[in-house]
């Protein structure tokens, strides 16, 4: 018998033979995603032939090994090698009161950006929606925290969700549904590069995520120059997806701006930039630039962040600055590399 892997149990693909119907259903569902029990064996109120039938047909964790890094701010990173010996990685980040967890939607990136240590890694492949859940559960098993206590997250670590869409979506049905991991939509956050055609997509769904949008630049020459996807995608396209979306989802969509010296810091970009807002609910996040080995690009000084910021206050866009965690541990934003490794596919350098 064929059973799908156990985090893709609330997918309605299970087939009609499927060896726990009902409140033994539940039982299991309770196991995992309340207790985060991921060995058949000890789920204890499971008959034994149950238990036996699981373990011979399900992929309950999707790792064939976990490793964890802490660094001196508390939060840990996770390397995670999946059943075809490819890696990935999460990091936890305890605050203090809640725990936020970012996800990887795949093993590298086909985007490329210039400025992205996981983009100078080129593609591995896409993860599966149990390999995104999974995270979540291996994660907070190590912590020793039920997956309930995490209770944020984000897509922002390996990869481009929505380049990744049918997956991405299918976990985040996973973590929003009440049998599942129960998390609240304010708090899960969908980040990309910025694809218009399927932010408008997302709109569309019967689910709502915050929207994060990597802006980075608010004219295109920049944003070409460190963003290959940009070639295919207007700003303008950009802007009008996220009014889009923000009209659909009721939610107000945030801009992502990591801010790299003498590239995109200049004061007549954060003037186009809330030019380019108007008329938009937003916020802006300006994201302090994570260093990595072989990064080219240096971050604006702390008195440019400043102004930068003031700038757009001034103009009335809402602009706070985001401090990576983990930065130590290599487990900040854009810093998830694998350890230096290659992989193999090259970049895409511009999408579909
Ligand atoms: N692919 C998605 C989500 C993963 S990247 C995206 O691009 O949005 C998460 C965030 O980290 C993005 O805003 C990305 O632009 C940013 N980022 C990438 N490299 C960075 C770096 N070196 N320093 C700071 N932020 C970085
Ligand atoms: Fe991919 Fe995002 Fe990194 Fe760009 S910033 S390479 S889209 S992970």
């Amino acid at each position: 018998m064929t059973i799908p892997p156990l985090t893709e149990l609330l997918l309605d693909r299970q087939p009609a033979d499927y060896p726990l119907q009902g409140y033994r259903r539940a039982q299991l569902l309770d196991w995992v995603f309340d207790k985060g029990q991921l060995d058949v064996n000890a789920m204890s109120n499971l008959p034994l032939e149950a238990r036996r039938e699981l373990h011979d047909g399900f992929t309950l964790n999707p790792f064939a090994a976990t490793q964890a890094h802490e660094s001196r701010d508390g939060s840990t990173k996770f390397l995670f090698t999946l059943r075809d010996g490819l890696q990935t990685e999460a990091v936890l980040m305890p605050y203090a009161n809640r725990v936020t967890i970012c996800v990887s939607t795949m093993v590298g990136c086909p985007a490329g950006c210039a400025f992205c240590a996981t983009g100078a890694l080129g593609f591995g492949r896409n993860l599966t929606p149990g390999e995104i859940i999974a995270q979540v559960l291996v994660a907070s098993a190590h912590a020793n925290l039920a997956p309930k206590a995490i209770r944020n997250l984000v897509f922002m670590g390996m990869g481009e969700p929505l380049l990744n869409y049918a997956n991405t979506l299918a976990a985040a049905r996973i973590l929003l549904n009440e049998q599942g991991l129960g998390f609240s939509s304010r708090r899960v956050t969908l980040s990309t590069v910025g694809l218009p055609a399927q932010i408008e997509r997302l709109a569309d769904e019967d689910i709502t995520v915050k929207l994060a949008i990597s802006l980075h630049a608010p004219d295109e020459e920049t944003r070409r120059s460190i963003i290959p996807t940009a070639h295919a995608h207007s700003i303008d396209s950009i802007i009008a997806a996220a009014k889009t979306y923000q009209q659909r989802s009721g939610r107000r969509v945030t801009f992502e701006y990591a801010m790299l010296g003498g590239i995109n810091d200049h004061d007549w970009q954060a003037d186009l930039l809330a030019e380019l807002l108007r008329g938009l609910i937003a916020h802006v996040n300006l994201i302090p630039l994570n260093d990595w080995p072989g990064s080219v690009f240096t971050p604006s000084s702390e008195a440019r962040l400043r102004t930068f910021a003031q700038l757009l206050d001034q103009n009335g866009v809402p602009v706070s600055i985001r401090r990576s965690r983990g930065r130590d541990a290599g487990a900040a934003c854009g810093q998830l590399a694998l350890q230096g490794a290659a992989l193999s596919t090259p970049h895409l350098s511009t999408p579909a």
